[in-house]
């Protein structure tokens, strides 16, 4: 019979996100194991190839984790590619398609030669320059960044709608704490009107009293009465708020999606205004401000998106104390960022009112330049940058805000966002949005402040020994000092000639079947250096895997495992651990609660030695064959405000393993006595 294999051990693991996005081959066995992933375990179901087992097994947790075990023992997952889970419009079906071919049967050469042919020899046939507009006495390229932009997060608007898997209520309430923290004070939430989830995060903020008083909230709406109607509703009662009212102006939605005119489209905008005027009005306790948003303003007639402008702006009527804001996105990026620039420039040399009014940019990653796009467009004349940080959202992103702040602390100014702690954002970012941060991506990636080729190890570590305490950075390849960022830099050290490519790393997974994540393939070879320069010898594979033992699985002291138990609430999922150890020569029972056995465990653990364990990063593999079938599990993680450490756990039980490995991090750590 066919059937597919998942093991689903907790709402929005990554584990399980990670597998039903690799969506496993078949034939293989699924387990559906705890009571609240109907819908992972509804993909599965709708997936037509399959006979589907989505029994329950859950309400026993003895049975709940010891299936877990099933995973290992059928070995490693192989993954397809070209598969993708899409969310129907009711947010509850999820039906996964497979979108390309089915695998080739040609040999490669054959393949290789389809896909040649496949791009066009002449391209300008398909595709034309976009021509922007014409302003041969720019300014722009003359100024200077001096001041950071107003910023504004759309991280649970536009980035949450390009999500997979959109956010819950609770995951947008942690993700909107973490903006404020970093000191976001215009944040969008939402399309209340659009999102019986987003109406309700909506009412929660404001009904709970959880927005500070400097920070606004703002909502997205289309230019409908009922739907206006229905957003000012849902922001009834706020302190203050943004309303933002967006239609398309572009020829191509003109054209193809209304089949109507310039005037048709203006009519839209006004009419919309006029109702967003009327209906604010009936809620005078909310102090409102009014953003426009004219859509795919790149691709738009210049003078037409003045013209329908400045007329939204006449019939709102701000004033230089209550501005209007007017967000002119770059929906899709059209050309180089310098034409972006251009068009930035033009609407603020020609715009009517320009001192009532916030020119907001709005600029996506198409191209790969909306970073580029966004500073040129303030040095154009924008007041305010619209992105998400780590450039989620859709298709190629939002403009990444990280990227934008930080680029501008690299040239002295502060940004007024904080980044103290990036892998912590970075790290929550990841688990909200079930996306990876790319590990060169920049400032935040994992191997940014990384150096792999000699000389440049050589020149940092110069640049170290010279570089004074408060005076210029001078370190050279690293653009901003890896401290305020609360990271460090690191040297990857190859062992010898023989070692190729990957280095230490390569040579464990030969020896030990170990992959290890990238960090610690960098922690670890800093291990395999000191030994190889305290002998002044070759280091073998063989010395590398007992390195690794010493280093890692042999430090079991001064907390010492010995077994541990689960159990899961079936209507909160919040899972309950006990840990039973032996600490200093006594037998000790530690236990916690968390959203996951492995928060519950990092709980049990902060509570036990009384300081903050943080899990910064986690990785899971399998080892072995058939009955001999391990998990490897690393924990990555910081204790207290100590340097990040790793400690790796291996068990025949998955989530044994990552206790193992999170107690071996705290013994690593040197926290603990
Ligand atoms: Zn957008």
């Amino acid at each position: 019979m066919k059937t597919i294999l998942a093991i689903i051990c907790h709402r929005h693991s990554p584990i399980l996100t990670n597998m039903l996005i690799k969506a496993p081959a078949l034939p293989a066995r699924v387990f559906g194991v705890s009571a609240g992933v109907t819908a992972p375990l509804e993909i599965l179901a709708s997936y037509p190839e399959a006979s589907v087992q989505t029994s329950r097994i859950s309400q026993n947790r003895k049975t709940h984790y010891s299936s877990t075990q099933e995973l290992h023992s059928s070995g490693p997952l192989e993954c397809l590619p070209g598969r993708r889970f899409q969310r129907t419009p009711n947010n509850r079906t999820y039906i996964l398609e497979r979108r390309s071919k089915p695998r080739c049967q040609n040999s490669n050469l054959s393949q290789a030669k389809t896909s040649e042919s496949i791009m066009l020899a002449n391209p300008s046939t398909k595709y034309q320059r976009f021509v922007g507009v014409s302003l041969p006495d720019r300014q722009w390229p003359n100024h200077h960044i001096e001041k950071p932009p107003i910023w504004m997060s759309t991280d649970l608007r536009d980035g949450n709608q390009a999500l997979i898997d959109p956010m819950s209520v609770q995951t947008k309430l942690r993700m909107f704490k973490e903006l404020v923290a970093i000191g976001f004070k215009e944040i969008e939430i939402g399309f209340p009107s659009a999102s019986e989830i987003d109406y309700n995060f909506t009412r929660m903020l404001i009904e709970e009293n959880l927005i500070p008083d400097d920070v606004t909230i703002e909502v997205l709406v289309q230019a409908r009465y009922d739907l206006i109607e229905k957003t000012v509703q849902s922001l009834r009662g706020a302190r203050r708020a943004i309303l933002h009212m967006y239609n398309p102006l572009a020829p191509a939605f003109r054209k193809i999606v209304y089949n109507t005119d310039k005037e048709g489209v203006k009519k839209i905008a006004l009419q919309g205004t006029q109702w967003c005027k009327e209906l604010t009005a009936q809620a005078p306790e909310v102090d409102w401000t009014f953003q426009y948003s004219p859509e795919v303003f790149s691709s738009t007639e210049i003078e037409f998106v003045k013209e329908v402008c400045d007329a939204v702006v006449e019939i709102w009527n701000p004033s230089p104390q209550k501005k209007i804001i007017l967000n002119l996105p770059a929906t899709v990026e059209m050309n180089t960022p310098n034409t972006y620039a251009d068009q930035i420039e033009w609407i603020h040399r020609n715009i009517h009112r320009r001192d009532s009014i916030v020119i907001s940019v709005h600029p996506h990653n198409d191209r790969g330049t909306a970073v580029a796009a966004a500073e040129l467009a303030v040095m154009a004349g924008a007041d305010r940058v619209e992105g998400c940080l780590f450039g989620n959202g859709e298709r190629t992103g939002n403009v990444d805000l990280v990227t934008l702040a930080l680029n501008l602390y690299s040239q002295g100014v502060h940004p007024g966002l904080d980044f103290s702690d990036i892998d912590k954002v970075r790290k929550l970012h990841e688990e909200c949005t079930q996306l990876p941060v790319h590990p060169r991506h920049p400032y935040a990636g994992e191997l940014v402040f990384t150096a792999f080729s000699g000389s440049h190890q050589d020149a940092i570590k110069k640049g170290f020994a010279v570089q004074k305490k408060d005076t210029l950075w001078e370190v050279p390849y690293l653009p901003i000092d890896p401290a305020d960022l609360n990271r460090s830099y690191d040297a990857v050290v190859r062992v010898n000639a023989q070692s190729g490519k990957g280095g230490v790393s390569f040579l464990l997974q030969q020896e030990a079947g170990l992959q290890l994540p990238r960090r610690l393939q960098i922690e670890f070879s800093s291990v395999v250096q000191k030994v190889s320069d305290s002998t002044g010898k070759e280091v073998k594979a063989s010395d590398i895997a007992r390195i690794f033992n010493e280093e890692y699985f042999a430090v079991n002291s001064p907390i010492t495992y010995q077994s541990s138990k689960f159990t899961e609430q079936d209507d909160t999922h919040q899972v309950d651990i006990v840990i039973h150890a032996q600490h200093q020569n006594k037998t000790v029972e530690i236990s916690g609660s968390g959203n996951g056995p492995i928060d519950a465990a990092a709980h049990a653990i902060s509570q036990f030695i009384d300081t903050e364990v943080n899990v910064i990063d986690y990785h899971e593999h399998s080892v072995g064959e058939g009955s001999d079938v391990v998990a490897v599990t690393y924990v990555e993680i910081k204790v207290k405000n100590g340097k990040p450490v790793y400690g790796v756990g291996q068990d025949r039980n998955i989530i044994t393993s990552a206790v193992k490995a999170l107690i071996n991090g705290v013994n690593r750590s040197g926290a603990v006595s």
